[in-house]
């Protein structure tokens, strides 16, 4: 956040190479005030009510047509330019983390809610507060030559994009259901971004196909009989059925999948049972989490967990109950499109690389916009240049810190990828 980076930033759009997408330098200043003040009040997906509110305030102020309340808190606002198509949608992820902020900032996080019963503090930790600051920032650049523009822009502003509270539906998956791509609105494109802590600033990735995984949560209640922990014979301990689950599934990524052709992962997450030192539980709560890639791999994974689970308990004359939940589709590129766009990145000021991203494990719920139409989706380096990237603070640490100049890459790319797609 230095003051030398700030001005690069400011006067380096001042010469976007496609010439008509020239921000105002104080549009850019707008950005970093907007994306400071979502850091210092961020809020949990399904209640980012003051941030929709500033959101839903400045596109009514730009003259667009706006919808609130979408998905609970979700803003839709819709730009008219000389015609109606190419209908380009563009969309940020506005909602916050149950995170405690450890970096000192002056704008740094102290706001607390509840979750899941329990007073937690909030972070932008995963940097949707720039996304929200740099869509706004293409809204009000787009806005202000609309006169220009051959095609409209539709801007999707999603609560809740690391998944709604417990009991809830929310997210792109709730925004599709409310119609958000409805006829005759439904765009020929829909594009986004993500602020990443693995790059350096000025470094830009893509991938085309699929490229972030789909994200599965499983529950496997193993249950037992309760008895004194002196005389294990007197019941079923369901803590050793569990812990030899644990092991077994992890045979099935090592053993069953062809990770040759589709990456996957296993994770157990927690393990819950029992309260004092000599009472074997009646049972074992585990949780954990399913990475896959392709459909085929997920389903003989998801078959894979109950065999062991199943088998595994009855071999310790236990029973297991095993649950499934899906959270993310894998997200995939659009290849044509990815082909077409990918050199507009290059092109738009601030960007001095733009590499190949290799697919990642993390799962992004962009995925359900992208399964309805083609989709354009990349990632902006936005850990300060002279910090080793590989391991600086990731998104979701409580360190995580973004250099703001990744906050007028984000608006010159998009700016340049709305220009090329048009
Ligand atoms: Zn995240
Ligand atoms: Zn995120």
């Amino acid at each position: 956040m230095s003051i030398r980076v700030w001005c690069s930033g400011i006067f380096g759009l001042l010469v976007l190479s496609s010439g008509s997408a020239a921000v105002d330098p104080a549009l850019l200043a707008k950005v970093h005030d907007w994306r400071r003040d979502f850091h210092q009040h961020p809020e949990l997906g399904n209640r980012e009510t003051r941030t929709a509110g500033i959101i839903a305030a400045h596109l009514q102020s730009l003259g667009l047509e706006v919808r609130t309340g979408v998905a609970h808190t979700g803003v839709v606002a819709y730009l008219r330019g000389t015609q109606e198509r190419p209908l380009i949608a563009l969309r940020a992820d506005i909602d916050a983390l149950p995170v405690k902020e450890d970096v000192d900032l002056p704008f740094a996080s102290t706001a607390q809610t509840e979750f899941r019963g329990t007073q937690v503090n909030v972070m932008h930790a995963c940097g949707h507060d720039a996304h929200t600051a740099i869509l706004l920032g293409v809204a009000s650049a787009l806005a202000a030559r609309k006169d220009t523009l051959k095609g409209s822009v539709m801007f999707i502003f999603q609560p809740s994009e690391e998944g709604p509270p417990e009991g809830e539906e929310g997210g792109a998956p709730l925004m599709l259901k409310e119609g958000v791509f409805a006829p005759p609105r439904k765009p020929d494109m829909v594009v986004g971004l993500h602020v990443f802590s693995t790059m350096n600033v000025g470094t830009v990735a893509v991938r085309p196909g699929p490229f972030m995984a789909e994200s599965d949560s499983f529950k496997i209640l193993v249950k037992g009989v309760q008895t004194h922990g002196s005389r294990p014979w007197g019941g079923v301990d369901p803590v050793l059925a569990a812990a030899r689950i644990v092991d077994g599934l992890q045979s099935i990524v090592s053993r069953r999948v062809d990770i040759t052709r589709s990456p996957a992962v296993v994770s157990v997450g927690a393990i819950n049972g029992g309260i004092r030192y000599n009472i074997i539980p009646d049972q074992v709560e585990m949780i954990g989490t399913v990475r896959s890639f392709e459909t085929e791999t997920r389903d003989a994974i998801w078959d894979d967990i109950r065999l062991i689970a199943g088998k595994t308990a009855e071999a310790n004359h236990a029973t297991a109950e095993v649950s499934f939940a899906q959270h993310t589709r894998v997200t995939r590129n659009d290849v044509p499109l990815t082909e077409r766009l990918r050199p507009a990145l290059g092109r738009a000021d601030g960007v001095e690389s733009v590499v190949e991203f290799p697919a990642s494990t993390v799962a992004e719920d962009f995925a359900y916009f992208a399964d309805e139409v083609p989709g354009f989706y990349y990632f902006v380096g936005s850990t300060p240049k002279g910090v080793d990237a590989t391991t600086a603070p990731s998104n979701h640490s409580p360190k995580f810190y973004l250099d703001e100049a990744a906050l007028g890459i984000g608006v010159s790319t998009m700016l340049s990828v709305v220009e090329e797609a048009m």
